[in-house]
């Protein structure tokens, strides 16, 4: 026996006890990867301060100090203090979201215990359990494999070897490198074909994964194409503002200006230009639209994905599951003698098998009947189990439906097996499009299977095209072989599919000494087509109730749909009728394509019938492929639906992969940017209205935080190029930026999506952020806040003020017209009126803190001190507030002027 089944006192067949997996799951802890501990606390408290603006304003603080400016030099260093605060819980709780994420999506294993095959979570795997893998399986911990069958296995996670891994169950000599040990898999690698069963020998950290995991710390950056666009725009901005900087401080100390005073304008300016709260801004956003997409069951994987749902212009769709419940009912068996209807509804198995009559079926009568469903019980690896609350299935439902309608006609699922024990498999796969069975005839009595003139039987199940391609003749009401009436079968077939059923033809082969199965026997090209014919299985599964909102939503978007599916054409086409895929005058030639009618397509003619098709039937995973190249060769941004092992490189070259998070298999997870956790279509639509939102809010609080930046940094170069004083110093500055990011812009990321979000074009990927309408909005408020500060200062001081109560009327004048600028940004095209003042209760929350913090610095004799601040009359915040008014009053008007413009300009609407 293998030595490691001894040294884990494991069984290669049974498993370990329950018991025994209990306590080693206590020994051993859970087989999970401790959580990724990225930078330790203090290292993630260097990094805030790691930024070029903060390097100056260290500088300014040591300066400061140096011309003995105390309180100065300490205000300017509780701000970096402060800010770095902010800073690191703002990652911090991006940072959680994010690692929310991942336990989002569960990963199980089948495991063998006290002789039972059970599934389990892969965290209560303990070494010694024996575990099952097989195709589109992620192995759940480090095997030493015993038993496998054509067992392939990507392992570029560990290795980075791209081609799978061919496994073999010999013993290998001791150390010899990870990628050579054949007969080992590993944690976290990706089953890609066949299936095994092996003995776990470490678990959790303990893997090589684990092992690696510790080497790099697997800690994802909160990093998209657009926040390193950001990040780099701010960097650049920084340098030439620090150079602005430094020129007006040589020029002022050359026009032998005062060099403190000088010297305390250069850093006003840089501090007031550097729009220091963009990145955190922008990181904030996105984590707050990841986790709402997650609350609408669509988990993001890769951050990038956010910003691409955005911009999705068409959406390629499974029918099955995603646009349908994937809730299989048989509903017509026709073989080529009778017609028959089955009633009753779900897995239920209580419902009758009518003839054409409406009397009960005999399967004596029909024997091609009796082999119809048999094929359906013994080709199946689906089980149904009684419980309480009705009928469930375990597996796949399109062959649980087939259990279920042999069991309304008296067929029971161990009827089959006690007699016909089934000694090989060809499991069912997308592209093969049939599944086959070897069953070793065990009766020795007169029965249904007695008719049988051969000690074995392959039983076949598939779609109609594939299993009539294999066919030789069709089963006669005596059971024997009469010659095959193709027409037939394809227009009773079509006659089915027209009404949206699913159709799956049946087959059977009589054979004798065969011990084995394989493709090659009834398959192969030059072997004579050997099965014989025995009805076709037509099941209903009802479109999701959403679906049909969903694709209307999306037309309306000017998101195009498209179905795309293994299925028979015309079950698609009438199901893509009914979500509205396809719509009645679309029904054109060309409006349905299938697999045979894209590879007959010359190369440079399928990007045009791809986008003009909206249905692809009978569509191989490897098709789906070149779907998605050909839509991207028209510049089409692409989200792409899967779940198979075949669809990971078409998940992989979408924009964005979705994959099923039910049904998917972990091979197509691993390789989507989004996983939907109840599988339906029209968490999709969801997902690319949040990613809308996200970058409406985006792009709103950049409108609303720029024109700040724009303006402190004008009104200090007019004062230092005028050679005046400074209507606001540095540390005022410092605290309008730093309190109004924090408490009123910050708020705009909350903001709930617009009304129209989703009847406006995508937005073409490669538009800037700020479009010329948004920059004239920011250059108009820009320009406001510099001419209103500057006569508000020279009107206070010549009435009489001090300069310390006129720089506290223009510090506030800043404020209150951010604050008002605010609800203007709330929307790009509503006024604030319209979309409700406290629509967003966040807003109002900002707002009051701020309005504290302004009474506070105004008022307060300890704030005044340390911010140069001086109280200030009643009439002085009447003329405030009327300019705040005034400047709203444009603001608004230009806004109405442009209303009925989208705020991007968008892109040719993709054909719907
Ligand atoms: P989709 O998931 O897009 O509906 P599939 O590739 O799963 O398409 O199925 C394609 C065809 O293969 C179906 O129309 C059906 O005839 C057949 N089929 C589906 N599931 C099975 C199965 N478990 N066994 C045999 N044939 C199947
Ligand atoms: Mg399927």
């Amino acid at each position: 026996m293998h030595e490691v089944v001894l040294l884990l006192e494991s069984d290669p067949h049974r498993g370990l006890s329950d018991r025994e997996a209990e306590e080693r799951l206590a020994r051993f802890g859970p087989n999970s990867l401790p959580p990724a501990k990225g930078a330790g606390y203090l290292r993630r408290v260097l990094r805030q301060f790691h930024h070029p603006l903060i390097y100056v304003l260290l500088a300014a603080s040591a300066i400061t100090a140096g011309l003995g400016e105390y309180v100065d030099s300490a205000v300017i260093l509780a701000v970096v203090l402060v800010n770095a605060l902010v800073g690191f819980i703002q990652e911090s709780k991006a940072e959680g979201a994010l690692d929310a994420l991942r336990t989002m999506v569960h990963t199980s294993a089948r495991v063998i215990r006290d002789g039972h095959e059970r599934t389990v979570a892969s965290e209560e795997l303990v070494p010694g359990d024996l575990v099952l893998i097989e195709a589109g399986d992620k192995v759940p911990a480090d095997v030493r494999l015993i038993r496998l069958a054509e067992l392939r296995i990507d392992e570029s996670a560990l290795t980075g070897e791209s081609v799978p891994v061919v496994k073999d169950a010999v013993v290998l000599p001791d150390a010899i490198p990870v990628a050579d040990r054949h007969n080992m898999s590993y944690s976290g690698t990706l089953v890609t074909t066949g299936s095994g069963a092996g003995i776990v020998i470490a678990t959790g950290a303990e893997t090589e994964l684990g092992e690696i995991h510790r080497l790099v710390g697997a800690a994802e950056t909160l990093a998209t194409p657009l926040t390193k666009k950001l990040a780099a725009f701010s960097k650049a901005l920084t340098i030439v503002i620090l150079g602005l900087a430094a020129a007006t401080f040589a020029v002022g100390v050359l026009r032998g200006q005062d060099a403190t005073e000088t010297f305390t304008a250069a850093i006003a300016l840089a501090v007031g230009a550097i729009p220091e709260g963009l990145p955190a801004a922008v990181t904030i956003t996105l984590a707050i639209g990841v986790s709402r997409m997650a609350r609408r069951r669509a988990v993001i994987r890769r951050l990038p994905a956010v910003e691409t749902l955005g911009s999705t212009t068409v959406i390629c769709s499974d029918k099955t599951g995603t646009l349908t419940e994937n809730q299989m009912t048989v509903r017509t068996v026709w073989t080529p003698n009778g017609h028959y209807e089955v009633t009753g509804s779900g897995y239920d198995i209580t419902g009758e098998v009518h003839d054409a009559d409406g009397r009960p079926a005999s399967l004596e009568a029909d024997p091609a009947l009796c082999w119809s469903l048999v094929a359906g019980v013994g080709c199946n690896d689906a089980t149904l189990t009684q419980r309480d609350d009705g009928w469930s299935i375990i597996g796949d439902p399109t062959e649980a439906a087939l259990l279920v309608v042999a069991a309304k006609a008296g067929i029971g699922v161990d009827d089959v097996s006690d007699r016909l024990r089934r000694v090989a498999t060809i499991p069912f796969d997308s592209d093969r499009q049939y599944m086959a069975t070897l069953h070793q005839d065990t009766t020795t009595g007169p029965n249904a299977a007695s008719r049988l003139a051969a000690p074995q039987v392959v039983l076949v199940k598939g779609a109609v095209e594939r299993i009539l391609e294999l066919c030789c003749d069709q089963m006669n009401t005596d059971g024997d072989g009469r010659p095959l009436d193709r027409a037939a079968v394809l227009q009773a077939a079509d006659e089915l599919a027209g009404q949206g059923l699913r159709v799956l033809a049946t087959a059977m082969w009589a054979v004798d000494g065969a011990e084995e199965l394989d493709p090659g026997q009834f398959d192969e090209d030059g072997l004579r087509p050997a099965l014989t014919f025995t009805g076709l299985q037509a099941m209903l599964d009802p479109p999701r109730a959403a679906a049909a909102a969903a694709v209307a939503a999306c037309h309306g978007a000017g998101i195009a749909v498209k179905m795309v599916t293994g299925d028979h054409a015309a079950t698609a086409a009438a199901i893509a009728a009914q979500v509205g895929v396809l719509s009645e005058r679309e029904r054109v030639p060309g409006s349905v394509l299938t697999g045979a009618d894209l590879a007959a397509l010359p190369a440079e003619e399928l990007p045009d019938a791809v986008d003009r098709a909206s249905v692809f039937a009978r569509v191989s995973p490897e098709q789906k492929l070149r779907l998605v190249e050909s839509l991207q060769a028209r510049g089409q941004v692409v989200a792409m639906t899967g779940d198979g092992v075949n669809d990971a490189p078409a998940l992989r070259q979408a924009g964005i992969g979705v994959a099923m998070g039910r049904t998917g298999t972990e091979v197509a997870k691993d390789a989507a940017d989004m996983v939907l956790t109840d599988d339906d279509f029209a968490t999709v639509e969801a997902a690319v209205e949040e990613g809308r939102g996200v970058f409406d809010n985006l792009t709103k609080f950049i409108t609303w935080t720029l024109p700040t930046n724009i303006a402190e940094g004008l009104v200090i170069l007019v004062a230092i190029v005028a050679g005046a004083a400074l209507p606001i110093l540095p540390t005022q500055i410092l605290w309008i930026n730093m309190t109004t990011a924090v408490a009123l812009g910050l708020m705009l990321a909350f903001e709930p999506k617009e009304a129209g979000i989703m009847t406006r074009p995508p937005r073409d990927p490669d538009e800037p952020l700020l479009t010329g309408r948004l920059m004239t909005q920011i250059l108009l408020v820009s320009a406001l806040l510099v001419a209103g500060s500057w006569w508000l200062f020279e009107w206070e001081q010549a009435r009489g003020a001090g300069l310390a109560e006129a720089r506290t009327a223009a510090v506030n004048l800043f404020v209150v017209v951010e604050a008002f600028y605010l609800f203007s940004c709330r929307s790009f095209t509503q006024s604030a009126w319209r979309i409700g003042l406290f629509s967003n209760r966040w807003v109002i929350l900002g707002v009051t803190t701020q309005a504290v913090g302004q009474l506070a610095l105004t008022y307060l004799p300890a704030m005044n001190s340390v911010f140069h601040t001086a109280p200030i009359g009643w009439d002085a915040w009447l003329r405030i507030f009327a300019i705040a008014v005034a400047a709203s009053v444009v603001v608004a008007v230009d806004k109405r002027l442009r209303r009925g413009r989208p705020p991007t300009s968008g892109r040719p609407p993709a054909r719907a």
